[in-house]
């Protein structure tokens, strides 16, 4: 067995019980192994997610397009950052490959997310949407979510990938307004939040986003970024509890319990959330299907009342 997370960087309150995460390494041996051979990035690998051991046994994964290099470098983050001159362009052939994977692991559900790319003129979209396409024309089953960046506000680009359908559309907030220049590199929280208004006013996607507790927001703040997240007709909202990677990443104000996400779930549920999912462990991507499958068949609110990691 490997343990995940379980040490936490010198200073910071000692990790609770709950967020030890154990898995067994063998039962991922077979996604790792195909995700090697395509030549494809997942973000639980990339950002050291503590979900890992249970997607992956349970053969699901979250891939992540563009590279393993972000051109942004958030506090929070532990995806590795580029310099300029280090970026790839876009590989051709990812879209393909990815819908491969998606076949391959027999997915009912794929969610593609990106590191951002400031670099590319559209950011990225058009491989998004071919990623969707790709993924459709091999697994016409699949159900397909993406969890894009701001796109750098680019209208255009943003049109570019809600045009191609995705099933969910994923942008995530991440914190309150007042720690988002502090934290986030090169976004800007109104900008996120018209992201959101945006692929909701399409009408065609269900509409989701996340938000990491622990950075050391406030009660206040935290429910009326709830609020103004709503008011964009988002649909599903993740609040996840905050590991810092390492102590040159932001430090960690405190360790939320699950009976405060609890408390913040009924908070948001109360506002009008279709669905709320949270939990110390929960990820923008975890339990994703289940997700959108509450949303749609609009039983949600038991969904969100009943979800536990
Ligand atoms: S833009 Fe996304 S991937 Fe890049 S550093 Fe920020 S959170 Fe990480």
């Amino acid at each position: 067995m490997a343990a995940l997370e379980s040490r936490s960087p010198a200073g910071d309150p000692k990790k609770p019980e709950w967020l030890r995460v154990r898995y067994n390494a063998g039962e991922t041996k077979e996604v790792l192994e195909l995700l090697k051979k395509l030549g494809l990035h997942t973000v639980c690998s990339g950002a050291n997610c503590p979900n890992l051991g249970e997607c992956w046994a349970r053969r699901t994964a979250t891939f992540m397009i563009l590279g393993d290099r972000c051109t942004r470098n958030c506090r929070f983050c532990d995806v590795p950052h580029g310099k300029a001159g280090e970026f790839l362009p876009p590989d051709p052939g990812e879209p393909r490959r990815i819908a491969e994977a998606a076949r391959d692991l027999k997915l009912k559900h794929a969610v593609v997310t990106c590191v951002t790319r400031d670099d590319l003129p559209d950011g990225g979209a058009s491989v998004f949407a071919a990623v969707i396409r790709e993924i459709r024309d091999l697994n016409p089953e699949t159900t397909v979510e993406v969890l894009v960046s701001d796109l750098g506000g680019n209208e255009e680009a943003l049109g570019t990938v809600l045009a191609a359908r995705p099933d969910v559309f994923n942008h995530n907030v991440e914190t309150v307004p007042s720690l988002t220049p502090k934290i986030r590199s090169g976004a800007k929280f109104e900008r996120s939040l018209a992201v959101l208004r945006r692929a909701k006013e399409t009408g065609r996607s269900v509409v989701k986003t996340g938000l990491i507790l622990g950075l050391g927001e406030e009660d206040g703040e935290l429910f009326e970024t709830f609020r103004a997240i709503r008011d964009t007709g988002c649909d599903i909202l993740t609040l996840s509890q905050y590991l810092r990677p390492s102590q040159d990443h932001w430090p960690l104000a405190r360790y939320v319990s699950p009976a405060e996400f609890d408390r913040y779930r009924e908070e948001a549920l109360k506002l009008g959330f279709p669905c709320v999912l949270a939990a110390p462990l929960v990820r923008s991507s975890y339990k994703a299907a289940e997700a959108m499958e509450a949303v749609r068949a609009a039983d949600v609110h038991t969904f969100s009342k009943v979800f536990k990691e």
